[in-house]
């Protein structure tokens, strides 16, 4: 677009700008345009004392948000450039074409069921753009390649992956229960290449995705077992903190995890609870399996990690463990 322009050494090119900010002379719909070494600002008006000149500008691009576009929001999850629309969204093929002229979505898919199962997958279909549903996702400076229709996972425990990571100190002997592709097992290995990290892990897909991305974050503290938690374990001894993150059946494997845990180690256990009870429901039933091992629980943290269901929450409870005969 042809405008007005006023041309600034470089050097006073961000002072010069906040000027004309001030003055409302800036046309802020255009690009500045870099030549030798000056700056050309597009600007609205005429300013007196400047160098000024007519030239052709680009136009800023304002990309409007999916929600802007539709006049809704949209029900959809971003992993790397891949975007999964909520199986119950009425209208998914039309908020499709809008995600697809976001900026970093390659794919889009929906979510044909829940998270199920055993390996707790989803299926999906391919709604538009390229026909794939392996991405590559970046989180907490570390990258983890995976198959949305293979293997779980979910951008939305970035947070809380990263709390437990600051929970751990070098050195520590840590066993991830159910890695799925490794985003808590991969960012305590980098984060502490002292710490020996065991990933754990039934899915096949999954593991063949973990060992990938072991390679690509290029740790070497992590030491993948394929199989359930309950037979491979054999052999880990003195753990100083168990991740159990398969949130609907943790309970289940308790006695595995303490198991392998050193007195005095700390297990970060999930769980789905109701909004009346958010733990003490759960607390009991973990103070109970306790006992059964002759051991005893100090609660240490109680949080909400994110709302799962209608009522239903996704919490962590965080609790030492020690022999019951230190009391
Ligand atoms: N921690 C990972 C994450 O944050 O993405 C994955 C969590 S996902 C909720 C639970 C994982 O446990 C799945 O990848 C599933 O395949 C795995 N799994 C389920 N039962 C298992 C078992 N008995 N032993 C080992 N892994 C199991």
């Amino acid at each position: 677009m042809e405008c007005y322009y006023i041309r600034v050494p470089k050097n006073t090119g961000e002072r010069t700008r906040k000027e004309l900010i001030e003055i409302g002379a800036i046309d802020k719909r255009l690009k500045i345009k870099r030549e030798d070494d000056c700056l050309l600002i597009p600007v609205l008006k005429l300013v007196e004392g400047y160098d000024t000149g007519i030239g052709d500008f680009e136009e800023v691009s304002i990309e409007r948000s999916p929600a802007e576009i539709l006049g809704f929001s949209p029900a959809y999850e971003q992993i790397g450039d891949i975007a999964i629309i909520d199986r119950h969204e009425p209208d998914a093929r039309r908020v499709a074409r809008v995600l697809l002229k976001q900026n970093r979505i390659k794919t889009v898919l929906q979510a044909e069921t829940s998270v199920r199962g055993e390996y707790r997958t989803r299926s999906v279909s391919i709604l538009a753009g390229e026909k794939r549903t392996e991405t590559l996702y970046r989180e907490n400076e570390c990258r983890y390649l995976l198959d949305l229709s293979k293997v779980y996972f979910t951008p939305r425990l970035s947070t809380e992956r990263m709390r437990i990571a600051s929970r751990i100190r070098d050195g520590d002997t840590v066993v991830d229960m159910f890695a799925g592709v490794g985003p808590f097992s991969i960012l305590i290995a980098k984060r502490f290449p002292g710490a020996h990290v065991y990933a754990i892990e039934k899915n096949p897909d999954a593991v063949r995705y973990l060992k990938e991305n072991v390679k690509l974050n290029r740790v070497r503290n992590v030491e993948i077992l394929e199989g359930d938690a309950r037979d491979v374990v054999i052999g880990i001894k003195g753990a100083d903190h168990v991740i159990m993150n398969l949130p609907h059946n943790s309970i289940e494997f308790l006695e595995t995890a303490f198991g392998v845990l050193k007195n005095g180690g700390i297990i970060h256990l999930y769980a789905i609870s109701h909004e009346d009870d958010l733990f003490d429901g759960i607390l009991k039933r973990i103070e109970a399996a306790a006992g059964n091992s002759g051991l005893h629980i100090v609660a240490l943290d109680k949080r909400v990690v994110r709302p799962y269901a209608p009522y239903q929450f996704n919490i962590c409870i965080d609790f030492q463990v020690l022999s019951s005969q230190v009391i």
